[in-house]
Formats: C-alpha cells, structure tokens, sequence
C-alpha cells in the first residue's frame, strides 16, 4: 500500500495528521505479511501498529492482550475512533452468552475488524473452531513481554499461543509489540511466539523529560515528611506513589490526606468497582496523588502525570523503568523518585521465600540489578539505557541526581532504616 494512501487512512480513521515515530514502516511490513517485532516504550504508539493494518485490511485481526479492563478501554477508543461500534469487540469471561453470541454474529458478517481476546479465551477449544472458520487477518500480541519470565509481568498462559494460533491458522503474519526491550526478553519472545524471521523495530529507550534521582529512606516518618513537602511542592500536579504492599498503599494515602493532599490508596485487594472509582478520581484530578501496588499503570493513558514516587524499591530496573515510565507521558516535566534502604531490598527478598528456586534465582539477579542502579554514582539514564542495550554517550544528562550534583555512594544503612 502507498505512503499516501496510508496516510490518508490514518487521517480518516484516527483524526491523525503524522505517523509517530516509525509507525509507518512497522505497519508496512505487517501488510507486506512479515512477521513484524516492535520494541517501542510506554506512549510510543503500538496500538495503531495493529488497529490501522486491521481497518485497512481483510477479515478479522486477532488481538491478545493480557488484562481485561485494558480490553475495554481500547475498544472503546477505537469504537470512538470510527463510529462504528462492531469495528472492535472482546471475548473474555466477563460477557454473558447472549453478548457472546452477539459478537459471533459480527464476526460473521464481517464487519468486526478487530477482536480483542485474553489468551485464556483462546485456549477454549470451542473457540478454537469458531476462529478458525473466521477470514482472519493477523495475530497480534500485546504486550508481548508477558511471555517471559524475564520480563515484568510473566503470565503463563502466554506460553501456549504459538500452538494455539498455529490451531486457528499458521499462515497469517504475527504482529508482537512490547515496551520491554531487554535482550533476553526480546529472544524469549521471538522465540516462544514462533515468529518467523521477524523484522525487527527498535525505539529508542531514553525519556529525555524524566529527572531520576534515588533518596536513601531513613525513618518512615522522615521519608513521609519528605514526600509530603516534595508534593506540596508540586502545588496539584498529579502523580503517582508505588508501594510494595497493601497496607502501606492506604497508611500512605491517610498521611498525606491528614496532610491536605487529596489522596487515594489502589490496590488488587480493593473490589473492582473501588478500584475502577479511585482510578477515576485519579484520571479525572478529583485526588491528586494515587498510591498503588504496581497492580495499578498498565494501560493508564493519563499523559501529564508529573512525578512517579517509589516508597519501596521496585522488583527490576524493568519494572522501576515501566513504574516511572508513566510520568511525562506528554514529553513535559516527569520527576522520579526512588526512596531506597536496605531493609527493602530485603524485605523484597523474603517475598520469594516460598516460589520454587529457578524463580526465586531470577527473582534474585533483579533485585541485585536494582540494588546496583540505586547505590550507582553513575548517570542513571545510561545505567537504564545500557540496561535495555542501548549505549548513552552524553557525559552529563543534566536530569538525574548523579549527573546534578555528583557524589558518593547513596548507602542507606540497616541501622537506621525503621520501617
Ligand atoms: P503504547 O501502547 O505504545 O504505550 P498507545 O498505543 O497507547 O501507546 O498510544 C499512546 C498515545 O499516542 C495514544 O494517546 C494515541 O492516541 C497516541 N498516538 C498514537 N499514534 C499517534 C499518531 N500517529 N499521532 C498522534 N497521536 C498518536
Ligand atoms: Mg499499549
């Protein structure tokens, strides 16, 4: 398809003047059915990738993406998008039979372009047969990271989609997209999604508008006060707070309310009705600040999130770069903050004392990954960028703590760490 023809899609169908970044080779090599593997952060524009090829071309792309809310939401900005609402549908288990059976029926008929479905509806045999009979387009793997245990979020239903897209049709191309670019994860994917020959799309990493910077935790009050000033400081800018457990979410959240910060606790122990309100109120700017378990972000389009604070130590350099990945999303003022003590990491640690040891091994090296970035003297962006492959050669970024004011080893020591 020409460059002008696309061109002219994108502009009927998205409302969108421009491409972003190298959408339009990536899209090309779909319709030319290559298997195509596209490496792109957080905000890069994956999701057109797949949804201007799906429109454009014949039949029904299939789409895996692994979160059911993140289902919803994406279809109802496609069906926004076009104004057509059989365009895009999902199958999960949250449909009744009759809305199943509606959106068979659409499928049928052709006009359904685009199916949005959870891998484990895929491994329904009776789904199996019904989408093998279907004209089909493409697969298209979403977060195509979930496949590896190297990544940040491993989900093992993903391990099975090769034999069941080979079930339902072997001789369509393959569309993978991640926003996780380690090399390990990269062959993991490639790999165990069987893409064949893949072209290759790589963005680059680096975020130029987040600022990083590591606080050693001393006592839990002091950090509090110190995250309480810092948010006074950000006068109603929004922004998030990640914490590694339940508790601490709403202890966190009712500090910073006795504080008169408008704030919410978020975690996967709220009841999903709680938790779609309080992402509301977070979206909307009813609070200001929302204090999550890293079960809130994927997915959160919310581009002005102005500072990602993590009061525990994240899991990986992967996790904590997604985690902070959220802020800026507008390429404006994005602040990192990592509060950052021993006691964590070992907290971190006993975490795992119960998963089986290869995964307890993985879990480990991460850790020690993160341990390493943290107390490095080193320009956070190139430890982050060298981390996903990617060489920076400026010698000062002007935007982390380490290149602002050097200094020695950040050592937030056990003894005074109270938490
Ligand atoms: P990703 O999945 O890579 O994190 P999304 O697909 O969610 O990113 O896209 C991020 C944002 O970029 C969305 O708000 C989307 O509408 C916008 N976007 C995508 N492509 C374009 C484009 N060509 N022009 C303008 N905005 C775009
Ligand atoms: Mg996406």
């Amino acid at each position: 398809m020409s460059s002008a023809s696309l061109h002219q899609a994108l502009q009927e169908q998205f409302g969108f003047d421009q491409f972003k970044g190298n959408q339009e080779p990536i899209i090309k090599c779909l319709l030319a059915g290559k298997d195509t593997f596209v490496i792109k952060p957080t905000g890069g524009g994956k999701s057109l990738c797949y949804q201007l090829p799906a429109i454009i071309s014949e039949g029904v792309a299939i789409i895996i993406s692994p979160l059911i809310a993140l289902m919803k939401n994406q279809v109802d900005l496609v069906r926004s998008y076009s104004s057509k609402d059989d365009v895009a549908h999902f199958l999960n288990s949250t449909l009744t039979k009759k809305e199943i059976r509606e959106v068979h029926d659409d499928l049928l008929s052709g006009r359904t372009k685009m199916l949005y479905v959870a891998p484990e509806t895929l491994t329904k045999q009776e789904n199996l047969e019904f989408f093998s009979d279907l004209k089909l387009s493409f697969f298209a793997v979403d977060e195509a990271h979930c496949i590896s245990e190297w990544g940040h979020d491993f989900r093992p239903e993903y391990r099975r989609l090769r034999e069941m897209m080979t079930q339902i049709n072997p001789d369509i191309p393959v569309i993978a997209l991640t926003a996780t670019a380690t090399p390990k994860v990269q062959s993991d994917i490639i790999k165990n999604l069987g893409l064949k020959e893949p072209e290759i799309f790589i963005s680059s990493f680096n975020r130029p508008n987040l600022y990083y910077e590591i606080q050693p935790k001393i006592k839990k009050d002091q950090t509090i006060k110190s995250i309480v000033r810092f948010i006074v400081q950000m006068k109603g800018k929004s922004g998030i707070i990640y914490t590694l457990n339940r508790k601490t979410t709403e202890e966190l959240a009712d500090m910073l309310m006795a504080n008169g910060i408008k704030a919410v606790a978020y975690h996967a122990g709220l009841d999903s009705k709680l938790r779609a309100e309080r992402q509301d109120l977070f979206l909307n700017e009813d609070v200001q600040v929302i204090v999550a378990t890293i079960a809130f972000g994927m997915g959160i389009d919310k581009p002005d999130i102005r500072f990602v604070i993590h009061f525990n130590i994240p899991k990986s350099i992967e996790n904590y770069y997604q985690e902070t990945g959220r802020a800026g999303r507008d390429g404006l003022e994005g602040k990192c903050i990592l509060y950052y003590s021993h006691k964590d990491v070992s907290k971190l640690e006993h975490l795992m004392r119960d998963k089986p040891l290869s995964e307890r091994e993985v879990g480990a090296q991460l850790i020690s990954e993160t341990v390493a970035y943290s107390e490095s003297g080193v320009c956070r962006r190139k430890i982050l960028m060298s981390y996903f492959g990617e060489e920076y050669t400026e010698k000062n970024c002007g935007q982390c703590d380490n290149c602002l004011h050097p200094k020695e080893q950040v050592e937030a020591k056990d003894n005074v760490v109270k938490v």
